[in-house]
């Protein structure tokens, strides 16, 4: 692409780009699509000749965009809501235009180094101690798959790495524990280390869905009897259902006790502790062996970026280090080397983007934005309770509420009735529920999404993009009221009236 060609299409994108970033609303937040509809309007083979880029262009308005779901949205509350902030794009198109590859510090010392600094200043801003070594990697899911690679390193003597699990009778089946709100990563990890997901014991949690330190104990102390051997805890600060907040101080006692890696999943909720009122949401964090946190996913840089951070980086080490004659290099000593702490070799410059979002902000703007969101949180978590058609379904501590229509009748109903009856109307709850999550989303102008709370269809609503006003959370909540009475008023049998 000749330089002239490339710079006046730069140009008009980046006004595209400008453009679309304060007009996500007129777009429906989520894609009015069927599955199939994008793959059909394609040819299924790639062009012969080159096509001029205007027709490129013109494609991805017509055919591409109708098929996004705009995550940019400021009505977006669905999953964990997420922002391309303005910075975080420019970092990211640096990135794009440098296309380095960080895998060593000398395929390019910059991307290494501002990688240390960047993930050092998270680090104090998140209060976590200076010993925590930090990496960056894509997803929450492989950091925490690493940090399980750790702590399965963490026991040489079974020379696992060396010899594997499988056919090896001298080895006990290893076992490791995670709240049964953990995050499905969790699973996932137990699955591709060779594990197997019955060597993953979730221990139930409380009436607020916090792991149970009581209940965490016996299964360790059951498990010693009957033979395994416990190795690692996953304890989760912020869990996706509903953010509740494992306690993490009694638990990292209770590895301390029985020696057990400490593995923290902060994805979510771990950049609440830079709002100093929200700190102690990380209490205990301190102890972890291993800590993961994403700023895409709550600090307005564009998606991916997880930053893990390792109390005991020589065992991250031991557990990846591989270095081929071709990667070696003269600085090997001096210089850190960033492919020896995860899986892959090749790695992008993600720092660039966090270093452009920790500056333009500040920590004091990224505070106030974070405040702002939970205040909203709350406030919608108020309206919620104070409605008397609609119940919340768990405690909000940040800006995630989860919720559901439960007309004021009915829920007098389920009160006096026998259990035949209490079913029935609890699986009536569930599908108008689940017909008002798709009410809404259908209008375009909101897109929440949902999970299931003791067997309950349970809508949930998560703040946290940065073009969200007042205005939006508002309106997600009238039309909430308006599609959940609408629903009602066609869907509830007779005799319930
Ligand atoms: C979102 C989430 C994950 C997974 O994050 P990815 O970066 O998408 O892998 C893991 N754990 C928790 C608690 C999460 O909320």
């Amino acid at each position: 692409m000749p330089g002239a060609e490339f710079r006046a299409a730069a140009h008009r994108l980046v006004d595209w780009v400008a453009d679309y970033l304060e007009n996500t609303d007129r777009y429906p937040v989520l894609a009015q699509t069927a599955p199939g509809a994008l793959r059909r309007q394609l040819p299924a083979q790639a062009p012969d000749d080159p096509e001029p880029l205007d027709t490129i262009l013109a494609d991805f308005e017509r055919l591409v965009l109708p098929g996004v779901t705009h995550w940019n949205h400021p009505a977006f509350f669905a999953y964990f809501a997420i922002t391309g902030s303005g910075p975080g794009i420019l970092g990211e198109l640096l990135s794009a235009a440098l296309n380095v590859n960080a895998m060593l510090w000398k395929t390019c010392p910059a991307a290494t180094e501002l990688e240390e600094v960047v993930l050092d200043w998270l680090r104090e801003m998140l209060g976590l101690p200076e010993e925590f070594f930090g990496v960056v990697m894509d997803t929450a899911s492989v950091s925490s798959l690493c940090a399980i690679a750790a702590a399965r390193e963490a026991l040489p003597e079974l020379s696992i790495r060396e010899q594997g699990l499988a056919g090896r009778a001298e080895v006990p089946r290893l076992r490791l524990y995670a709240s049964e709100q953990a995050h499905s990563s969790i699973d996932k990890a137990a699955i591709t280390l060779g594990l197997g997901l019955e060597s993953l014991r979730k221990i139930p949690v409380d009436a607020d869905f916090r792991l149970r330190p009581d209940a965490l104990e016996a299964a360790v102390e059951e498990d010693r009897r009957a033979g395994w051997e416990p190795f690692c805890v996953v304890a989760t600060v912020g869990t996706t259902s509903t953010t509740s907040i494992d306690p993490v101080p009694a638990i990292a006692d209770l590895c301390a006790r029985y020696g057990l890696w400490l593995h923290v999943d902060a994805a979510y909720a771990g950049t609440a502790a830079l709002v100093p009122e929200y700190r102690h949401v990380l209490a205990g964090c301190e102890r972890a062996d291993s800590f993961v946190v994403n700023p895409h996913k709550r600090l307005f840089t564009p998606f991916d970026f997880s930053a893990f951070y390792c109390r005991r980086p020589k065992t991250l080490r031991a557990a990846f280090s591989l270095v081929p004659e071709y990667l070696r290099t003269p600085e090997d000593p001096k210089a850190r080397n960033y492919m020896d702490y995860g899986i892959q070799l090749g790695r992008r410059f993600r720092a660039l983007k966090l270093w452009f979002v920790l500056r333009y902000f500040g920590r004091r703007g990224l505070v106030e934005r974070l405040r702002q969101h939970i205040a909203w949180g709350q406030e919608f978590a108020a309206w919620v309770d104070a409605h008397s058609d609609f119940e919340r379904l768990a405690p909000a501590p940040l800006s995630v509420v989860c919720f559901r229509a439960r007309p004021r009748a009915l829920a007098e109903r389920l009160a006096r009735a026998e259990i035949p009856d209490q079913k029935r109307i609890e699986s009536y709850l569930d599908q108008l529920n689940e017909a008002l999550l798709e009410a809404v989303n259908a209008t375009g102008r909101a897109y929440l999404s949902h999970t299931r709370l003791r067997d309950r269809f349970t809508l949930r609503l998560a703040i946290g993009n940065l073009r969200t006003t007042a205005p939006h959370v508002e309106r997600a909540w009238a039309l909430l009221q308006e599609h959940a009475a609408r629903l009602d008023n066609e869907r509830r049998p007779a005799a319930w009236r």
